[in-house]
């Protein structure tokens, strides 16, 4: 278990270090993310063709695990559908939550945040990235403030 934990650890740290699809999309929908709690602030940038997420990249700064979380995100939806990454949402929504009855280990580079369920403090940091998409996704655009 101690192995897991440290994969997982990098998993964190490297996305911190190195976020995928660290960039501003031009001419994609956006929607901001905020939680004040941490100061974690992100722009998530939106392509969909069809029903099919053709691109995202977010902007912005905050904690290890939002950004980290954020880049997992935006990894893991690209070219996926409406119905996919919605699933996706469900998923690790329910894992930091701690009301998934999966095992982390079946859940790739999500299951790195499989341990936020125990710092109460960072559930909204890891999910807040999630929770941007996922208004983005219903066309919403207001603000998503975690509160
Ligand atoms: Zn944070």
């Amino acid at each position: 278990m101690a192995d897991l934990r440290e994969l997982y650890q990098q998993v964190i740290l490297d996305h911190n270090k190195n976020p995928r699809n660290f960039r501003k999309i031009e001419s994609a929908e956006e929607l901001e993310g905020f939680n004040p709690l941490c100061g974690d602030h992100y722009m998530v940038y939106l392509q969909m063709d069809g029903d099919v997420i053709r691109d995202i990249g977010f902007q912005g700064a905050g904690c290890a695990i939002s950004k980290a979380s954020a880049s997992v995100m935006t990894a893991m939806v690209k070219g996926k559908s409406r119905p996919e990454a919605e699933a996706f949402f469900t998923t690790f929504h329910d894992m930091v939550m701690g009301e998934s009855k999966l095992d982390p280990e079946s859940l790739g580079r999500m299951g790195a945040f499989s341990g936020v369920k125990e710092f109460p403090s960072r559930i909204k940091c890891a999910v807040l990235a999630w929770h941007t998409l996922n208004n983005a996704l219903h066309g919403q655009k207001e603000v998503v403030k975690t509160e």
